[in-house]
């Protein structure tokens, strides 16, 4: 018999949850408060060279495809959970439809599911605080997700920022940090992604040289990212200032001695933190949703208060990169599915 489950947010955690469980033959209702499926993952750019670099970023392009294929998926793009009654298998759901500004345009629909999935992701860490790193302020200086769609086409790249010499890409921000508004943890994804972007930007532009500030290396080593064109640096930005014209001037603490440096660069590019998006374990608290000591979701059974047929899925439990989230995915998939089983 088919079941009905309600899962919040259509990133890649929430899409492989819903292929999971409607390849199970049960019917998914997909809320997303954007338009488009995906998440913030759909923005990343392929960082091929001139082979694949495993950089996952169109597993979820494929993915988002697969959804097409499943009559039994009901995409609800525009939408919000506004009310909740009961509990699973008799949860009752109200949801309001949103314009693309995310203002309520009065319509409200209401579903009885069996289960809930949370798949909400993560925030990104907005380096506004500390104001020295000179985001957003200065042009020169990115976050690393805003120069994504440049890198689908890197011929645009010069075209933004005119004729770029050197790069300094600062990872951790945000990162590893325990100063207020910032994250305590690693957040995983970030050397990773650190080391196909510096490939994917030496392949286009051999001609730039960069430099990359590190505080750890999680998952990579050091061989992984330096080239002859590519320094590896283990130093935090301090300061950014705007000058000599048209580049920046960093002052670099080194992490081991504490000395000062200052480096010139064109283009500063920052790799923010994964920081939690647990907005539903206030707003309706009778899920059960705790939160760890990072404020993400605690884990499927890590939770003494989880409520049965409430499941959480992804980087919404804890900061992840794309394969780690689909593999967190696939298994709140099987919990999920158990549960189904076992109310039957
Ligand atoms: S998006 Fe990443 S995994 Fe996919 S083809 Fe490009 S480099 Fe390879
Ligand atoms: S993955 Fe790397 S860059 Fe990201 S927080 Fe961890 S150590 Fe820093």
């Amino acid at each position: 018999m088919s079941d009905r489950i309600l899962v919040v947010g259509a990133g890649i955690a929430g899409i492989t949850v819903s292929l999971g469980i409607a390849q199970a033959g049960h019917e998914v209702f997909l809320l997303e408060q954007d338009k488009e499926m995906g998440g913030k993952g759909r923005l990343y750019a392929c960082k091929a060279t001139e082979h694949c670099q495993e950089c996952s970023a169109c597993l979820i392009a494929k993915s988002k495809t697969k959804l097409v294929h499943y009559p039994n998926i009901h995409p609800l793009p525009y939408s919000m959970l506004t009310g909740l009654q009961g509990n699973p298998p008799h949860l009752r759901a109200s949801i309001r439809l949103l314009n693309e500004i995310r203002s309520d345009l009065g319509a409200e629909t209401s579903l009885e599911v069996q289960a809930f999935v949370v798949a909400t992701g993560f925030q990104i860490h907005h380096p506004e605080i500390p104001e020295e790193l000179g985001y957003p302020v200065l042009k020169q200086v990115v976050l690393a997700s805003e120069l994504e769609p440049v890198l689908a086409d890197p011929q645009k790249l010069n075209a933004r920022f005119g004729r770029l010499r050197r790069i300094g890409i600062a990872l951790c921000i945000g990162s590893r940090d325990e100063r207020p508004h910032h994250a305590n943890y690693c957040s995983r994804y970030c050397c990773a992604y650190a080391q196909h972007l510096v490939r994917r930007l030496s392949y286009f532009y051999p001609h730039i040289k960069i430099d990359v500030f590190y505080r750890d290396l999680f998952n990579i080593r050091s061989e992984d990212i330096v080239s002859n064109k590519v320094k590896l640096i283990r130093a935090t930005p301090s300061k950014v200032f705007s000058y000599p014209a048209k580049t920046l001037t960093l002052r670099l603490a080194d992490s081991y001695t504490g000395s000062l440096m200052e480096e010139t660069y064109d283009l500063l590019i920052l790799v923010p933190a994964q920081k939690p998006n647990n907005h539903l374990a206030l707003d309706f608290p009778q899920l059960g949703l705790g939160l760890d000591a990072r404020g993400f979701y605690l884990d499927n059974g890590q939770n003494k208060d989880q409520v049965p047929g409430v499941f959480a899925a992804g980087s919404c439990t804890g900061a992840k990169d794309i394969p780690e989230t689909i593999t967190h995915a696939k298994g709140t998939v099987a919990q999920v599915l158990y549960y189904l089983d076992k109310i039957r």
